[in-house]
């Protein structure tokens, strides 16, 4: 890229917080308190699969950040700083007006989540725009949430609600018709990571929810050791998507991109999770159950296991 030395300077210096030393050295510093360990968590968004090359610059900015302060809520720690890796596709869309759109919206966030930018890189690139973000977070040392400690008697539970975001997808690819601007294309734009809960010592087992609810279901019971049961009808459908579920009941149950905490929880500390949950202004839902065996099921409302023709997002 022409001018990296400034278009860093432009757009970036302006992000960097303490430790960073004004992205003027080779490298960051970060310090802890005392007792408290680093957590470290890392996503990339690739033009074209993880959103498209006409949405927002501000938005693609703060599905950035989200999706990594979405990892930190589901090991139960608090963001502190992020790590910025952009790859610039040459003579294409992505300029001054784009970066400075998209700068803007990290600054927002950071604002909302309370993170600084302390280092990073940026390239140009025969490839597709590509955006990656490392996470540094802070927990109790010893105290971060896990996958593998859902047992059998647990049930299982997830915050928010699921499926507007796979519909916005749907919308946004011309498939659905709907409000560009709805609220289903906003939550596939614009996520809302559950951070600031502690969850830890209540608990057994958390993830958030990228792929999809019943593939990231099977992630935390192959962990676990375990099978889950899901039903149908207790999942969080808000109003409009359930107007969808006729047509999209797949999507809608497979769903990817919710970025909601998926968490086991045993049965003798079920009213803590919702009392602490409703003290953070954040809905959480039974959804089902961990059980002896392995791999998820989802029973309908005549308890028949729903045959899927697929699991979820698949990666590769
Ligand atoms: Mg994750």
């Amino acid at each position: 890229m022409v001018g990296e030395f400034d278009f860093i300077a432009r757009h970036f210096r302006p992000l960097a917080g303490e430790g960073a030393m004004e992205l003027r050295n080779d490298g960051a510093t970060m310090s802890l308190p005392e007792g408290e360990e680093l957590v470290l968590s890392s996503d990339t968004m690739v033009e074209g699969l993880h959103f498209l090359p006409d949405d927002p610059a501000r938005t693609v900015a703060q599905k950035l950040l989200r999706c990594n302060l979405s990892d930190l809520a589901a090991m139960g720690s608090s963001p502190r700083h992020y790590m910025l890796n952009v790859s610039v596709p040459v003579g294409r869309h992505y300029d001054e007006a784009w970066f400075a759109e998209f700068a803007a919206g990290l600054a927002e966030d950071q604002e909302r989540f309370g993170i600084t930018l302390l280092g990073g890189d940026t390239t140009g690139s025969p490839s597709p725009l590509m955006l990656n973000v490392t996470i540094l977070g802070a927990v109790r040392r010893g105290e971060t949430l896990r996958r593998d400690g859902g047992r059998p008697g647990d049930g299982v539970w997830v915050t928010g609600t699921l499926g507007r975001a796979a519909l916005g997808l749907q919308v946004r690819l011309g498939k659905i018709d709907a409000s560009p601007d709805g609220i289903l294309v906003q939550s596939y734009r614009i996520p809302s990571p559950r951070v600031g809960l502690s969850l830890y010592g209540i608990v057994s087992a958390a993830m958030d929810i990228s792929d999809g609810l019943v593939q990231d279901c099977g992630h935390i019971a192959e962990e676990s050791g375990t099978a889950i049961t899901l039903f149908e009808e207790a999942l969080p459908l808000s109003a409009e998507v359930k107007a969808y579920l006729p047509d999209w009941r797949e999507t809608i149950l497979l769903g990817g991109d919710d970025y909601e905490l998926l968490l086991t929880c045993p049965v003798e500390q079920e009213e803590a999770l919702q009392t602490h949950c409703r003290a953070h202004a954040v809905p959480v839902t039974k959804i089902g159950k961990v059980t002896e065996g392995q791999g998820v099921t989802m029973l309908d409302k005549n308890h028949e296991p729903i045959r899927f023709t697929r699991t979820g997002w698949q990666h590769f």
